[in-house]
């Protein structure tokens, strides 16, 4: 397997066509599949938008206030209305906010970006990132496509490239069934294939000013495994967000 960045990338603005910005530039094959941050995706969609276009209420300016009393950073409560406008579910309102966007991604600030956004204040994540996926897809010569972000995550320090939406493949490889090299059966494998490959091309896309918001991934073998479309965990399986509904931050 081998992953390259499509070259030559111009800065991405609203009403570009993504799919023929990257099949301009790639000799794609089949088999590719093609992964895109979610800041390019964002920026073709036109999700640009400035803290003004979102006047607070009262609910963002109070998250606003709690939040800078705790952190000691000065909060502009707009960037809390649009946060809270982005979400169906606020997790964590302290120290920072963690909600789950409306498309099921749980994230930090709901993924609201504010580097590698020219001209505005703010970039919001695409608004239904698989369908974003599909739309590339078929315009270009690849069957796969997955839109990414950098994400941050529980338990560990440091972010890594994730996977908001996919098309033309199962976002995991479901190994249940199989057997390892001893013969036991595993129980509950499933290998989200999506983040992993959104991880890798998040490697070579990079977080600056690269300009690579485009990476294939070439000769990336499936193999023979069942597929699986879940990706983001429903509230009734997710113990430690059910957890979280209990916590409070002092
Ligand atoms: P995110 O991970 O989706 O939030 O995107 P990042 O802001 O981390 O950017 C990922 C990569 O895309 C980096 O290499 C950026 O330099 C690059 N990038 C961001 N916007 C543009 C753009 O409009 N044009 C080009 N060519 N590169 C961009
Ligand atoms: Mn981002
Ligand atoms: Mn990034």
């Amino acid at each position: 397997m081998e992953l390259f960045a499509v070259p030559d990338v111009p800065e991405i603005r609203p009403g570009d066509d993504l799919a023929v910005v990257i099949r301009d530039r790639a000799d794609l094959r089949e088999d590719d599949v093609v992964c895109v941050a979610s800041t390019v995706v964002s920026k073709a969609e036109g999700r640009l938008y400035d803290l003004a276009d979102f006047p607070a209420g009262p609910r963002a300016r109070e998250i606003a206030s709690n939040l800078e009393a705790v952190t000691g950073d000065e909060k502009d409560p707009r960037f809390a209305q649009a946060v809270l406008e982005e979400s169906v579910e606020l997790l964590m309102e302290s120290p920072f906010l963690l909600t789950e966007t409306r498309f099921g991604h749980v994230g930090v600030n709901a993924g609201i970006d504010r580097s590698n956004v020219p001209d505005n204040d703010l970039l919001l994540l695409p608004k239904r990132p698989a369908e974003s996926a599909e739309r590339i897809r078929a315009e270009i010569p690849a069957d796969r496509v997955i839109v990414t972000d950098t994400c941050g995550r529980p338990f560990r320090h440091g972010q890594r490239g994730v996977a908001l939406g996919w098309a033309g493949m199962s976002a995991s490889r479901d190994w249940r069934g199989e057997t390892d090299r001893d013969g036991r059966e595993l129980g509950v494998t499933v290998e989200s294939v999506v983040d992993e490959l959104a991880a890798a091309a998040n490697l070579v896309s990079g977080e600056g000013d690269d300009g690579t918001p485009v990476v294939v991934v070439r000769d990336f073998d499936w193999g023979d495994h069942d597929g699986s479309d879940k990706h983001f965990r429903e509230i009734e399986g997710d113990f430690v967000r059910q957890a979280l509904r209990g916590w409070e931050h002092e």
